[in-house]
């Protein structure tokens, strides 16, 4: 068997290229795991993007008289259940750094395939390594991993299981039909929408990027109405797997090694850098899951300990009063995607000045990312949220963003079309309810007062940050996440 999970592409892809080399008949499969898709952090968003992602591998294989299948089964379930009919030998899959249910499944599925003596194969994914201690080595290693070449294969040379629908209606597995979406034949890159799915789309996009879009990406990656056209946007190809990091990195050097332009390459480094955090980041929660959960630095839980669900739900709704926080908020509800500063703005903003727990928000921001990768979400909102006590504290100023990365107001303006008519100084003015709300037709009053919320943070988070509690934890933190 060849179980598919964040790894949904059918090039570079050491699970399946070590099932053609272990000689036997492939059963090559994904599920829609019950106990994940129930989960708070999942949403359509992700369900499809990883059916696109599926249909494209479906329509490849089909042309090679291959066969790809899909449950809404437990992975237990699924094995009994085909045990009926196969003798089952070995088990592929990629490593998962997932939340805490796939985690709790991968030990439950370990002890299962011990006892069924099934071989289970995992391979490791992005570079990230299990088991480490430290980070003392890591970066060597961790390069010389990119540096192994990719584990391509012919799809001929895949054998797969043929089993018609019938006799998988007999084994009473619930088969889902791929083709209950229209087949998209064309490759449309739109960057207006969210995102279509698939190995070959992602490919386009690639190309894409790496053709010209790349040429801004320094200028534009904070300014959230251009970002979404100079930023690579791969994140959700690689968090879903459509491609390896390896495929982007030697797309990448290929490009920097070609290009003669200093300016170029300065925009290429700058990308590198970030596809390395990528991997840095999950490895830091490969190595520390329970920041799903818990504050890095436990000397934060004594701050933000009331809920307050009214500020919650405004602040989901984009409806703060705060037109570069609302506008970022309903750009994500449509679209799956903001870019990096206002990601990070919306994570300060809703920890900071309104003063609630990173945890109140962490699975509403996981369903509208397109690209949710826990890897780095959780570490991300942590360090946005100053519960790591070892990053420096940025408390963002919407008004400051607003001016400097939508100076236009063009992007507040498209998202809260209740400012179209407001004078763009004013956009990004509006701060208290009284004589200035005369100009915003219908839009809302700010729903806390900004100044006095910024002084709080700032001198609670000092507190803490400073107390020796906290520094008696930043010692281990350190010693386990930075790199040698
Ligand atoms: C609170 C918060 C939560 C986030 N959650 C996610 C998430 O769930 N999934 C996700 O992929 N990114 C996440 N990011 C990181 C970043 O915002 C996105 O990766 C980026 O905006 C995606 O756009 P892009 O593909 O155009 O990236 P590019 O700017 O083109 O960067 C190239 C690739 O590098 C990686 N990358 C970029 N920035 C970062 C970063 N700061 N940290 C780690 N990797 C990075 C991504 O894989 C990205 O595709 C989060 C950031 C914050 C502040």
């Amino acid at each position: 068997m060849v179980w598919l999970k964040r790894d949904l592409r059918l090039s570079d892809h050491e699970p399946i290229f070590r099932a053609i080399e272990a000689g036997l008949p492939i059963f090559l499969f994904y599920s829609f795991e019950p106990d994940i898709t129930m989960n708070a952090d999942w949403s359509d968003f992700h369900e499809h993007f990883i059916y696109d992602s599926l249909l494209d591998m479906e329509l490849r294989l089909r042309d090679h008289k291959k066969r790809l299948y899909v449950f809404e089964e437990t992975i237990e379930d699924l094995v009994v259940k085909l045990k009926q009919k196969f003798e089952i030998v070995n088990v592929f899959s990629h490593e998962e750094v997932g939340n805490s249910i796939s985690y709790d499944r991968d030990l439950r599925l370990k002890a299962f395939f011990e006892y069924s003596s099934i071989n289970w194969i995992e391979c490791e994914l992005n570079g990230v390594m299990r088991g480490l201690q430290n980070r003392k080595s890591w970066n060597s290693k961790f390069l010389a991993k990119l540096k192994v070449r990719e584990y391509d294969f012919n799809l001929n040379d895949l054998n797969t299981v043929n089993i018609s629908n019938f006799e998988m209606a007999q084994l009473m597995l619930e088969f889902k039909n791929l083709s209950f979406k229209q087949i998209k034949p064309f490759v449309k890159i739109d960057f207006s929408e969210v995102l279509q799915g698939g190995e070959t789309i992602a490919r386009a996009f690639m190309k894409s990027f790496f053709h010209g879009r790349f040429q801004n990406y320094n200028k534009h990656i904070s300014k959230p109405g251009l970002a979404e056209e100079s930023c690579s946007r791969l994140a959700p190809y690689l968090s879903w797997g459509n491609l390896s990091l390896k495929q982007v990195f030697s797309a990448y050097q290929y490009k920097y090694n070609a290009s003669e332009d200093s300016w170029e390459k300065r925009n290429l480094s700058a990308f590198k850098s970030r596809l390395f955090w990528r991997s840095h980041f999950i490895q830091k929660f490969e190595s520390e899951c329970e920041m799903e959960f818990m504050n890095q630095n436990p000397a934060f839980n004594c701050i933000r300990t009331e809920e307050n669900h009214e500020l919650i739900e405004s602040f989901e709704n984009g409806m703060t009063g705060f037109p570069l926080v609302d506008a970022s908020m309903r750009c994500l509800r449509a679209t799956g995607y903001i870019n990096f500063r206002m990601r990070a703005m919306l994570a300060s903003f809703f920890t900071h000045i309104l003063w609630q727990d990173w945890r109140c928000i962490a699975d509403h921001l996981a369903r509208v990312f397109l690209d949710y990768e826990p890897g780095i979400h959780y570490p991300q909102l942590q360090m946005q949220a100053g519960t790591t006590g070892v990053n420096t504290i940025r408390i963002y100023n919407p008004f400051l963003q607003s001016e400097r990365q939508d100076a236009e107001a063009k992007f507040i303006k498209k998202w809260v079309p209740e400012l179209q008519d407001t004078p763009v100084e004013l956009v990004h003015k509006l701060r208290k309810s009284g004589e200035q709300s005369l100009f915003f037709n219908n839009y809302l009053d700010p729903i806390v007062d900004y100044e006095s919320s910024y002084r709080k943070a700032k001198e609670d988070l000092w507190a803490v940050k400073k107390s020796p509690e906290a520094k008696s934890y930043k010692q281990k933190i350190l010693d386990m996440h930075v790199q040698g």
